[in-house]
């Protein structure tokens, strides 16, 4: 297994569009990295350019400590799991998974071996001599992964590889994955468009906007610190409320209505965003919670029952808040005092990247 680096790594596509911009990462030996952002943030592109069939337009890609730029997808030592599963659909399972081995020169019996294994490992041993087309969605992903496994790459590329099945299928795959990952000690670069998935893969979350990075971090890292507005609301389901505020001699205030929320000497008057998760708002006051900010009154425009937990849409002096609780005894039409600890309370610029604004001690 190795580690990989991206060095400023950037790409202009023909046509002028610059879908990666100065992309800076270090994946460490045995990691799960998971490239997360929405559509066209510049994902697939990066995770191609690691693989080789993209060019990079400037930068440099390590794998082991070794400049791969230039060298062709095939010496990379790398394979890469594909959305669509990408099988050769005239050859068996079989046939599909032991394929690189074969143009790589390996001996029939040892690839044979080497197939019987991995097939063995992702419980398809009894399909090695059906066609693609006599498989479902996740077989073939399974198949999919067992091709890239076969070789016992450096490091695994997965682009969307569970985007082709249903809801269930997605759970499941998706924990079989995770296995996989900590049974091998495989370094794995990971695609994906969605939160949630990138939430319970990932050792560590690459969030992407724009073709940038915009946070590097644990799944809990930049759940519970956004560096920007854009992590805040990106990370998290259903997205953190996002409301604009506005700092006054160290009193904020939302739409003119002061709340009891002091913030720090050092943040400047002037407009900032507020955000705070649907899970961290609550109805009502709680006595002895010394650090309760409390957000004003506001009304309940609708409810989602999901059985453990119920969202609640509500209005604040104007802004829309959700919140979600596990408290259902609120009916639409009711008038509630929203509160919310303290330390839930993020804070951001209004302007630019809207980084985290820091308070100071
Ligand atoms: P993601 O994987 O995050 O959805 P992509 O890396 O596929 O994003 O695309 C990033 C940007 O580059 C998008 O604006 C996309 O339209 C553009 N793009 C992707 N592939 C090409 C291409 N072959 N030629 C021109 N532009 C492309």
């Amino acid at each position: 297994m190795a580690e990989v680096s991206l060095r400023q790594l950037s790409k202009v596509y023909a046509g002028g569009v610059e879908a990666v911009s100065d992309v800076s990462l270090d994946v460490t030996d045995g990691e799960m990295i998971v490239l997360v952002g929405p559509s066209g943030c510049g994902k697939s592109t990066t995770l191609r350019m690691i693989a080789g069939l993209e060019e990079v337009t400037s930068g440099d890609i390590l794998i082991g400590n070794r400049s791969v730029v230039g060298v062709p997808p095939a010496k990379r030592d790398i394979a890469m799991v594909f959305q669509n599963y990408a099988l050769y659909p005239h050859m068996t399972v079989g046939q599909n998974m032991e394929f690189g081995l074969r143009m790589r020169g390996v001996a029939r019996a040892a690839r044979q071996q080497r197939v019987a294994d991995v097939a063995g490992q992702l419980g398809i041993a009894e399909l090695l001599q059906r066609r693609p087309r006599e498989l479902s969605g996740g077989q073939r992903q399974r198949v999919a992964l067992g091709r890239a496994m076969v070789r016992d790459p450096q490091v695994f590329l997965l682009d969307e590889p569970l985007s082709n099945l249903d809801a269930k299928l997605r759970v499941q795959t998706r924990g079989e994955i995770a296995a996989l990952h900590r049974r091998l000690g495989a370094t794995m670069i990971y695609v994906t468009h969605d939160q949630v998935e990138a939430m319970t893969l990932g050792d560590r979350l690459v969030l992407m906007e724009g073709g940038r990075v915009r946070q590097v971090g644990t799944p809990r890292e930049i759940y519970d610190r956004p560096a920007n507005a854009f992590a805040a609301t990106f990370i998290g389901s259903p997205a953190m409320n996002m409301l604009s505020g506005d700092v006054r001699g160290g009193q904020l205030t939302l739409s003119g209505n002061p709340i009891r929320r002091p913030v720090a000497k050092s943040i400047a008057d002037g407009p900032l965003r507020v955000g705070i998760r649907p899970e961290h708002l609550l109805f009502g006051s709680r006595p002895g919670v010394v650090s309760l900010v409390e957000l004003g009154g506001a009304e309940v425009v609708a409810a989602e029952y999901l059985g453990h937990e119920t969202l609640f849409r509500t209005s604040l002096a104007g802004h829309e808040l959700l919140v979600r609780t596990a408290n259902p005894s609120v009916a639409i039409g009711d008038r509630v005092l929203l509160a919310c600890d303290a330390s839930h309370v993020h804070l951001f610029a209004a302007t630019g990247d809207q980084p985290r604004v820091e308070e100071g001690p």
